[in-house]
């Protein structure tokens, strides 16, 4: 179903780019050239008569840069069959915290499994639609938190954003939604809002695909587990918070100073003088 969207999402960008990988860097900031190319022809001189004339209302979207997946530095294995037994880290509260995690990286979809992986960071995404691009796709005023280890995909705030929603919308609407960032793309299209209107003009924004996370309810822990326990190969990633290893946790290195007792105190760049790391850590759950 996501597949589907983002076909949606990306289907009037065809004619301009022809690469078979539509989230490849290189081919596609080489796509939007002949794209912004083309429109630049068609604005000044157009190829035929009648092509001046008439305005060209069409909208193009071919991403621009990839998306950034979420990708754990480390990983490790949380086993079911260990859960509060003695001598193992495996708890109830872990599990819980784990889940919950979890819940809030799946899609729902049409798999047979119910929901899939997000490929791209989840955001609460605020929005105000501005213009209505074709297909439920529109450009909206929008603003999201930052996500992602070393806020990867960065805040918004008033930004304009391209969103791709579920159901029919108008400009003018505002709400809130859950978006799964699938990019930045480049939106060729002619503006219909002040002070813009009527301008021919290519723009780079970040698009988000509305989408549904999987509800963190016992009941959907308690089919988790199941799954798990029937093979299903499952993961969440988290930002778990260590000791320095640089410093030990200090948030400062020593050197002997010649001559001196007191060694000189070097702050840790590693952790910026915290004393701790933020990692991203992808947890595997085994039976
Ligand atoms: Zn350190």
């Amino acid at each position: 179903m996501l597949k589907r969207l983002l076909l949606v999402l990306l289907a009037s960008a065809a004619s301009a780019s022809a690469q078979s990988t539509a989230f490849g860097t290189k081919a596609t900031a080489n796509a939007t050239v002949p794209a912004e190319t083309a429109a630049t022809a068609a604005a000044t001189k157009g190829p035929s008569k009648a092509v001046e004339e008439e305005a060209d209302d069409s909208v193009v979207i071919t991403p621009f840069r990839s998306l950034t997946p979420p990708e754990a530095k480390t990983t490790r294995t949380f086993q079911l069959s260990k859960v509060n037994k003695l001598g193992f880290t495996e708890t109830s509260k872990e599990l819980l915290r784990l889940y919950s995690a979890f819940a809030t990286q799946r899609i729902i979809d049409g798999s047979p499994a119910g929901s899939s992986k997000a490929t791209g960071y989840l955001a609460t995404v605020n929005y105000a639609l501005l213009q209505d691009l074709g297909d439920n796709r529109f450009l909206a005023k929008a603003a999201w938190p930052a996500s992602g280890p070393n806020e990867v995909l960065a805040a918004g705030a008033d930004t304009m954003a391209i969103l791709l929603l579920e159901k029919p919308a108008k400009v003018g609407d505002a709400g809130k939604l859950t978006g799964m960032h699938v990019g930045t793309v480049a939106l060729l299209f002619t503006a219909n809002y002040p002070p813009l209107t009527g301008k021919r003009l290519t723009i780079r924004r970040e698009a988000f695909v509305e989408c549904a996370t999987l509800e963190n309810s016992p009941a959907g822990l308690q089919k988790f587990v199941e799954a798990i326990n029937a093979g299903a190969e499952m993961s969440a990633t988290t930002d778990e918070q260590f000791s320095c290893k640089k410093c030990g946790g200090l948030g400062f290195t020593r050197e002997a100073q010649k001559g001196q007792l007191v060694d000189k105190r070097i702050p840790c760049a590693e952790c910026a003088s915290s004393g701790k790391v933020i990692v991203s850590v992808e947890t595997k759950f085994v039976p």
